[in-house]
Order: C-alpha cells, then structure tokens, then sequence
C-alpha cells in the first residue's frame, strides 16, 4: 500500500494543509516500489527532514513502461483525438491554477526559493505552459507535398509512442511541465523521473492527472536515482524517445545508453556559462537590474544564468560599484523563503552547497578579486550562500564552469570583437546577452553570438511561446513554443497512387 504525507502550511505567506501521496505513480494509482526503497526528503532552508518518497528501480520502470505501451495503444494515441488531449491538458492547467498557493508553498518547502517567486514566477508559468500546449494538441499536422507523380504525396506528424522524462531540481514543476506539454499534446505517454533531490510537487501533480480525466497510463511517474530509475529510462528498449534537463555530463551518460541499447531519440537540456555582454552605452540601471536577476534570481540554480558578466572599460567602474551594492543589498534580504520580504534562498542541498563553495575556494585561489560575497550566509543550518561578485578572467575554472550559484565573475573587455571572442569562448552556448542603446550594434552582436536564446536589454525570459535550448554543449534539441512539438512528433511521409500505372 502506498503512503501519503501531510503538512500544515502556518507561514506568513500560506496558511493550509497538503497531502502528498508518496508512492510511485504507476498506470493511474499510487503503489509501493517493487523493491521497498525510499529516498528523504531535505528542507533546504533548515537542513531538516521532511518526509521519505518512494525510490523507484528497473522493476519499477519496466511496470511503469508497460503500463505507458498500454495506454497508447488503448487509449491514448492514434486512439484519443487532438481536441480531447487538448481538453484534458486544459483540465490539467486548470486543476493547478486551483491550487497554485499549495502548489507553490510545497515547492518552497522542497526547492527553498521564496513562496512569492515560486507563485507569480514558477507556478503560473506552469499553467501558462500546460495551457500554450492544450491549445496545440488539435493542431498537430503534416503538410500535402506537390510532385511530379501522379500521387497524392503527404506527411503525417506521428506520436513516438512511450517517451522517458528526465528532470533537474531547480524548477521541478516548471521543469515536468515543459515536458508533459508537448508529449501529451502530440499524443505520446510518459514514464517521468522527478529529480530525487524535488520529487513533492510532481507526486501532488500525479493527483491531477487523475482528476483532470488522463487515462491511466498515459502518465507514470516514477522517482528515483538517476543511476537505478533515470539509467533504467535511458536503456529502456521499449521507450523511443527521451528527453532530459540536467547537467552536461549526466546528458552524455544518456545519450550513450541511448545509443546502446535502441537508438532512441534524446533531447538534451543541459547547462550554461551564459556571457552577458554590456557596452558602453547600455543603460546602466537596466543592465544592473537585468543581470542581478539573471545571475541571482532562484540562488544562481539556473541553467541560462548570466554567470559571466562582460564589461567595456568605460562602464566597467561604474557597473562593478552598483552591482556589488545590489549584491550587498540581497545579504538582507536572504532568509526563510516563507517571509514575504525574502528574495534569495538556500542552495537545493548540502551537496550544492558544498560544490558552490568549492568553487568560490577555488576563484580565490586562482588569484579572484571579491567585490561581496563568497561566504556561507550566516544564518541558521541552511544551505545559504552569500551572493557573489568577483572579478576574474575566463581562464580560471570558476569562470570557465557552470557553478550553479548566486556567483557572477566579472570581466574587463575593450572592443566589440573581443566580447563576441570572450563571449563565445566556452563550451557552453545556452544563453547569451547584449545591452546597448545602440540597436544595430545590439543585433548585429548577437546574431553572432553562439547561443540557443539571446536577450537584448534583457534577460532570463522565457515564453511557452519562443523555443528555448542550447548550442553546442548546452544540448540539443528545443523546448517550448511550436518547435517542441517536432521534438515529440516522427515525420511519415504518405504516397497514395491516384493513377499511376507500371
Ligand atoms: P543532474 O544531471 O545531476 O540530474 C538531472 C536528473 O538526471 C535528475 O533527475 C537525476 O536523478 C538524473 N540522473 C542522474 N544520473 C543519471 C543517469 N546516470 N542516468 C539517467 N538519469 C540520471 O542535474 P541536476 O543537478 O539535477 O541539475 C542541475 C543541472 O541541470 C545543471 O547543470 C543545469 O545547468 C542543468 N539544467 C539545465 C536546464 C536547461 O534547460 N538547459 C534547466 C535546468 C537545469
């Protein structure tokens, strides 16, 4: 029998109670892991325990597939109309604006981002992205090609059919939304993997996908490690697509046991040293407020952070004095992210902590100047990182690697070939920023900047609308916006003979 857990919510910014089901979801019910595991779960703001979820293995996942070949053979797929996913999805999006104060308390107590950020930011891009979807879902189809032939040529976008969802920590409702979306609308079912580290808001999910009418099946969602339940998705020969949000070398491993076992489609969402570049003559207010937001909003924890901040000599004093003094004015505002006031929360786990900080010892090191920060926020057993400003160069490891932080390295630049030289020298190419008030210049940078997203005069948006993903060891592949559904969609072409004789 699978358990539930509750907890009563007496915070200054939501009172009220959850019950979380901690089993897998599994073909439409809550059931115990085949082999009795389980996994705690940490408050990141206290270090303190607040419940065990199941932890998943093979056995799990291969019920869980099962299930998944079922209800796209029954009932979901080729089976169920575009028009009827769409209206489930819509239900979906609805059951979730319903409760966005619960959703978005629980998701602060797993995450510790502030309750304000995780309600007007996290959740309501949820609904926002699950609705963008919905109204996709009777819109999925091919084009009628002309050719010489006496046929009738055209194409059919086709579900895959069971699809593996892997997911990070950092925004884990945002995260499974950007992912059931597009491969429920297309038509496709899913086995989702939660993080380990986030798995409540995605067991609360599960209740409605229940509500909202999905048959069962059609969603699974099994927590676990990633080396058990996410190595058991990657290999698994009956699922044909996989698609993954998470680090670089977890998304090498993934599509490596792709590739051993059945070839099947991987999307890959991974991470980012994004440069933002700021010249001269950029609004230097908007450019402060802009990359505070981009490097410090949600601890740092960001794929597309701008954690590499280029500065034209000019600017440089000047940017450098205001940004640190944001930076020193966020130590104030660090806390108990159910404080209405608090804007910066701990890092995910101890372990993030740890590697932040490793990071930080190791920019001093390589000889870093600190302008504010690169110490442990000095309040209670969280894991509290002061938001950093240092000045380096993108030769030090600190500048080179994704840290995953509140930790922006700053960097002197002269002219504009040698921003887009600096800004394109890194493995990465998620993201990437220009601010200038002169707008051809603006452009004609950023067309050459080697990145899935560039922001001009700003930064860290995203739309359920516009494709988001990354150029060279960023990933491969895109979420949201129209080009996603190509993502969960195999083309076939179709030739009907109207007369053609041999
Ligand atoms: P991670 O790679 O450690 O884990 C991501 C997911 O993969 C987790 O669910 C984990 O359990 C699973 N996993 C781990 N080992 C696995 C294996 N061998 N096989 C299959 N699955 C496995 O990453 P994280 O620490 O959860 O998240 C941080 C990283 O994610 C950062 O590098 C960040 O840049 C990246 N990220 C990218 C995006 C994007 O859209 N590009 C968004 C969010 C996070």
């Amino acid at each position: 029998m699978s358990q539930t857990f509750s907890y009563d919510f007496d915070t200054p910014t939501f009172k009220g109670t959850t019950k979380v089901h901690t089993g897998l979801f599994i073909n439409g019910k809550f059931v115990a892991p085949a082999e009795g595991g389980s996994i705690e779960v940490v408050n990141p703001a206290t270090g303190k325990t607040i419940t065990s979820v199941a932890a998943g293995t093979k056995k799990d996942v291969d019920l869980a597939v099962k299930a998944a070949k079922e209800a796209y053979k029954k009932s979901w797929g080729l089976k169920c109309p575009g028009s009827e996913r769409g209206r489930l999805l819509s239900k979906f999006a609805d059951l979730v604006e319903q409760h966005i104060d619960e959703l978005s308390a629980l998701e602060t107590l797993n995450v510790g981002k502030p309750f304000l950020v995780a309600k007007t930011l996290d959740v309501t891009s949820v609904v926002a992205v699950l609705r963008y979807f919905a109204g996709w879902a009777d819109k999925i189809q091919g084009k009628v090609i002309e050719t010489n032939a006496d046929k009738l040529s055209y194409t059919r976008h086709e579900p895959y059919g069971v699809v593996g969802q892997i997911i990070p920590w950092n925004y884990p409702m945002l995260m499974a939304a950007w992912k059931l979306g597009p491969a429920l609308a297309t038509g496709n079912t899913v086995v989702l993997k939660p993080s380990e580290i986030t798995p409540l808001t995605a067991q609360r999910l599960s209740d409605f996908i229940i509500e909202a009418g999905f048959p069962p099946g059609v969603v699974n969602i099994v927590n676990g490690y990633g080396n058990t339940v996410g190595q058991a998705i990657s290999e698994h020969p009956d699922i044909s697509k996989v698609a993954f949000t998470g680090s670089t070398a977890v998304g090498r491993k993934i599509q490596e046991a792709s590739a051993k076992s059945n070839l099947k489609a991987v999307t890959l969402e991974l991470g980012g040293k994004s440069p933002c570049i700021i010249f001269d003559d950029a609004d230097i207010e908007q450019a402060v407020k802009w990359a505070t937001l981009g490097i410090f909003s949600n601890a740092g924890q960001i794929c597309a952070a701008s954690s590499r901040i280029l500065l034209q000599e000019g600017i440089y004093d000047a940017f450098v004095e205001k940004f640190t003094a944001v930076a020193k004015s966020l130590q104030h505002v660090t806390g108990d992210p159910f404080l209405a006031e608090t804007q910066h929360g701990p890092q995910v786990s101890r372990t993030q902590f740890e590697r932040v900080m490793s990071y930080l010892h190791s920019a001093r090191t390589d000889g870093a100047k600190f302008h504010i920060g690169g110490e442990k926020h000095g309040i209670g057993e969280g894991f509290f990182i002061q938001p950093t400003v240092f000045t380096g160069d993108n030769h030090m490891k600190a500048v080179k690697e994704e840290i995953f932080g509140p930790v922006a390295a700053l960097i002197k630049f002269k002219t504009e070939e040698e921003a887009i030289e600096l800004a394109n020298d890194s493995s990465y190419g998620l993201a990437a920023a220009v601010f200038s008030e002169n707008s051809s210049r603006a452009l004609r940078v950023s067309h050459q900047l080697e990145s899935g997203t560039a922001y001009v005069n700003c930064y860290g948006i995203t739309e359920p609308g516009m494709p988001f993903g990354g150029y060279k060891q960023s990933g491969n592949g895109r979420e949201c916006g129209e080009y996603a559904l190509n993502m969960y969609t195999e083309v076939k072409a179709v030739h009907v003979n109207i007369g053609m004789k041999i």
